[in-house]
């Protein structure tokens, strides 16, 4: 199996090339119908483009030069028309493309976010969350770009720059032939020195002294670039001085010069932002050729609609493949009711997480099964599985990215509406609202920006917005003030209200709300009961109540 680290580079964008972009080719052909709307606009708005200087053409030769106000007026009306058309035709283009851009992003997340539903926790223990998250948010903001702007970019110069070619051909063929010479002069100054005058302004922001050979070398390309130009028209002067050309020919020549100079020009640029791109696409496909460690059945069995979330463990016996020695849990035998919230408490060490683990099918049980309504989890998909559990860490991770997208992992879909009513059943609203920019707002790396309560309510609005009918929740330890603590708990039981929940419980508000308590010591349980019949028992849950929730004392 390949390693499941993820290769963490800085600079893969040399190793990459545009095939990469293949996956984000697939996605945009599910939409032909957008795509052919988009390339339409692209192809017309191009076409526009040339047409304007064609379109002072006529003002001059036939407008201008005939003396009659109604050959002036004609010709301004064409002018006016492929004004018009490369409006409309523009914002056609801008709106397609940019949905194009959003559509392809969103579906490419959800299939990132359904592949890392499938994967172990031994991928996420040997990589770093803020990586898979950065591939997930950056990556996928990248590629927006590259749909939602580079790309369409691209097309726009090179029909642009093809089309005029054409029509400078058109105009004369001789004076093209002269320009086409001068290209190599125009171009390869251009992708030189601007990638080294790029280079520069980007290691000056450092270095001052540098400023000065960008000026000079900004002052070489304009010289070599105008050069060029100005040799080209003195010819085409010449010819219009013997009749050869007329006046307004010259002038489009001049004007579509300059569209085609810029279109190609422009096209070197956008070469680094694709490259770019196809790093991200890269990275994404890298995550997705992760291999599951658990095999998905070659005929799952289907999980009833809706699930209802009657879970079980039954006389369950599980080792870590790595701990072959010590039984995590030990003939475990456990009926959570659809709706029901137990509270697992134990000392550290006696199987709390390993039932989440397996819960979700990262492991399979040695012996025994654990079936959710009803149906063996090994029969079943494992990422169907996944999609029916929600869950709440100790230690939320608040990626280093926006308010928006730290919630939106919980749905990627969905809408700014969904995600403010969960903020606001997490209680997470109110402090979501001061952020400076809203959801705008950038979360600094490790959620650096948040408290801990407020952290946790994050946690809570994402497992909102997933609206599983079943919750993992694991407490945090950390203390929290009484004002956060009230809110947090709060948010805890409207999250709980509706939901099977299996709660590792920490705070003893959440013991004393729960009817039933299972206390777990060496992979077993060894008592069950309320909070106040085990107290009454004195047992290893009073010992470990007056420890764990010395709140209580
Ligand atoms: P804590 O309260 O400290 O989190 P816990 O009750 O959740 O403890 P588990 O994490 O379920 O306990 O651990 C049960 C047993 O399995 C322990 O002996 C632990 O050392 C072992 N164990 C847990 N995770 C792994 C793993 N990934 N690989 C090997 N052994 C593990």
């Amino acid at each position: 199996m390949a390693s499941p680290t993820l290769d963490k580079t800085d600079k893969p964008d040399k190793r990459r090339n545009l095939g990469d972009l293949t996956l984000v080719w697939d996605r945009v052909r599910a939409y032909p119908r957008h795509l052919l709307v988009a390339l339409l606009a692209l192809v017309t708005t191009s076409a526009a483009t040339i047409a304007i200087p064609a379109g002072f053409k006529r003002v001059i030769d036939h407008g201008f030069g005939s003396g009659s106000s109604a050959n002036v007026n004609a010709s301004f009306h064409y002018l006016l028309m492929i004004v018009v058309v490369l409006a409309i035709g523009t914002a056609v283009r801008f709106y397609f493309v940019s949905w194009l851009g959003e559509r392809v992003v969103a579906d490419i997340r959800a299939r990132v976010q359904r592949h890392l539903l499938g994967l172990t926790p031994r991928f996420f223990e040997e990589n770093r969350p803020s990586e898979i998250a950065s591939r997930l948010t950056s990556d996928t903001a990248l590629i927006e770009t590259v749909v939602g702007t580079t790309v369409s970019v691209a097309l726009r110069n090179c029909f642009t720059g093809i089309g005029g070619m054409v029509y400078l051909f058109a105009i004369s063929p001789k004076l093209a032939g002269l320009l086409l010479l001068g290209i190599p002069l125009i171009i390869l100054p251009v992708t030189i020195f601007g990638r080294r005058i790029r280079n520069l302004s980007r290691a000056s922001q450092d270095r001052i002294a540098d400023v000065g050979s960008i000026a000079i070398m900004t002052a070489i390309m304009i010289g070599l670039i105008f050069g060029s130009i100005t040799l080209v028209m003195w010819e085409g002067a010449s010819d219009v001085a013997s009749g050869r050309l007329t006046g307004g020919s010259m002038f489009a020549f001049v004007v579509t010069g300059g569209i085609v100079a810029g279109a190609f020009g422009a096209l070197t640029e956008v070469y680094g932002d694709l490259l770019r791109g196809a790093g991200a696409a890269g990275r994404l496909a890298e995550l997705l050729r992760e291999e599951p460690e658990i095999a998905r059945p070659q005929v799952p069995v289907p999980l009833p609609v809706p699930v209802t979330g009657a879970l079980t463990f039954d006389h369950v016996r599980f080792h870590y493949p790595t701990r072959p020695d010590v039984a995590a849990l030990a003939d475990y035998n456990l009926r959570i009711a659809p709706g029901e919230t137990v509270a697992v408490v134990g000392p550290s060490g006696a199987g709390k997480s390993t039932l989440f683990q397996l819960a979700e099918r990262f492991y399979d049980p040695d012996a025994g099964a654990i079936t959710l309504d009803g149906v063996d989890l090994r029969e079943a998909d494992p990422a169907a599985i996944r999609a029916q559990i929600a869950m709440v860490p100790q230690d939320t991770v608040i990626f280093g990215a926006t308010a928006r997208d730290n919630l939106r992992y919980g749905d990627w879909a969905a809408s700014d509406e969904a995600l403010w009513a969960a903020a606001e059943a997490a209680n997470a609203a109110d402090f979501l609202r001061r952020l400076p920019d809203g959801l705008d707002t950038y979360l600094g790396e490790g959620g650096a920006r948040l408290s801990g309560g407020q952290r946790q309510r994050v946690a809570i609005a994402r497992a909102l917005l997933r609206d599983a009918p079943i919750l993992l929740l694991d407490e945090a330890t950390s203390a929290l003030d009484a004002g956060s603590e009230r809110l947090v708990q709060e948010a805890l039981e409207r999250l709980m209200e509706t939901r099977t929940t299996l709660v590792i419980a920490h705070r003893l508000a959440t013991v004393r709300a729960a009817n039933r308590i299972v206390v777990m010591d060496e992979g077993r349980i060894v008592e069950e009961g309320n909070h106040a019949a085990l107290i009454a028992t004195g047992g290893l849950y009073a010992r470990l109540a007056s420890l764990q929730f010395n709140e209580a004392a």
